[in-house]
């Protein structure tokens, strides 16, 4: 093992199987104010998230707008400046880590965005775009070797060999996302952090995508972060789900449990938005929609952060944080279940 492998190991502290350990992470951004533009408060963005991605496993990390996720994700590839906590990847802890000592590690962890088109280099070919890792990486030989591994990912992703030569605009949207994806996976990672990869698609080319994510995790076992704003687009591809709010996570369970039977009020909230195909079944449901806006993350509600618009709240929630406790298969922030 080399040096970079053993330098920050816990000992006993990892299970074999878990490539990701993210512990209390907290990501605030400092806010300034006043004639001298002095601190005067900060964003808690990601506040106390602890979580586990084990071999071969995609967690959903589900939550609205502004709770955190993909922030969460952007700290894990140290992309943004980490508060507190500790991220242990392949058994390293990396949450000191310089930009030099992350440069190996990026091969390992590669990131899907949101935007196919914003993330592809307009003026460059589909081949150029996903053989240039390969290139930096001195992966795969000479251009030839590099042009036979493009034309193996073309196909891993569904498309056609003859795409090689295009330009991204001669694409749909949803091709340029299996573009973006053949790119993340040229250099082998062991894990794909997806950042809401298809809520910029249309729904009908949603469900392909999905899918497409789903065979790849069968057929070559990578492990996977899956970010989305509903519960529907992670349901068929996440193994577990962590439901994020307002910085923080309020469940976490595994897929078939949260489903069958969600614990938080927040993760009930998110499950009535979800339509069910049938008219008749989704005419006579109960909408018990969540209502009101995320609060301020500068100013987030003391006690659980929830109450301001739970219909369960009660007084103690008004005053005490609920603690991240097991229930059933899962855990669960909530005065509920103390
Ligand atoms: Fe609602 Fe209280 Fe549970 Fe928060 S702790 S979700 S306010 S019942």
């Amino acid at each position: 093992m080399s040096d970079e492998m053993t330098h920050g190991q816990r000992p006993g502290a990892v299970k074999s199987d878990v490539i990701l350990d993210v512990q209390d992470l907290k990501v605030h951004f400092p806010v300034y104010g006043g004639f001298r533009q002095r601190e005067v408060g900060a964003v808690k963005a990601v506040d106390g998230v602890s979580f586990q991605v084990h071999e071969g496993e995609t967690l959903g990390l589900v939550g609205e707008s502004g709770c955190g996720k993909s922030t969460t994700g952007l700290a894990i590839l140290r992309m943004l400046p980490i508060t507190s906590g500790k991220i242990v990847f392949e058994g390293v802890d990396i949450t000191k880590h310089d930009q030099r000592q992350m440069r190996p590690i990026r091969r390992r962890i590669q990131m899907v965005y949101q935007d196919p088109f914003g993330s592809l280099d307009p003026r460059m070919t589909i081949g150029d775009i996903i053989g240039e890792p390969l290139e930096i990486q001195k992966l795969h030989g000479n251009k030839a070797g590099r042009r036979a591994r493009v034309m193996e990912l073309l196909k891993t992703v569904g498309l056609r060999h003859d795409m090689i030569d295009r330009y991204p605009h001669q694409f749909s949207g949803g091709q340029r996302q299996r573009v973006s994806i053949a790119r993340a996976l040229a250099v082998e990672p062991r894990l794909l952090l997806c950042d809401e990869p298809v809520s910029a698609l249309d729904v009908s080319i949603q469900a392909q995508v999905v899918n497409l994510f789903q065979e790849l995790q069968e057929e070559l076992g990578i492990s996977m972060i899956f970010v989305a704003h509903d519960l529907a687009v992670v349901r068929h591809v996440s193994q577990r789900i962590a439901v994020m709010y307002l910085g923080t996570i309020v469940e976490i369970s595994t897929r078939d449990e949260l489903y069958a039977n969600p614990k938080h009020p927040y993760t009930q909230g998110l499950m009535t938005a979800i339509p069910v195909p049938n008219p008749v079944v989704e005419a006579g449901r109960s909408h018990q929609t969540i209502e009101g806006e995320v609060p301020s993350a500068q100013r987030p509600p003391p006690g659980c952060r929830f109450h301001p618009r739970c219909r369960h709240a009660m007084p103690i929630c008004k005053e005490q944080t609920p603690e991240l406790l097991p229930q059933g298969y899962g855990m669960v922030a909530c005065h509920l279940f103390t």
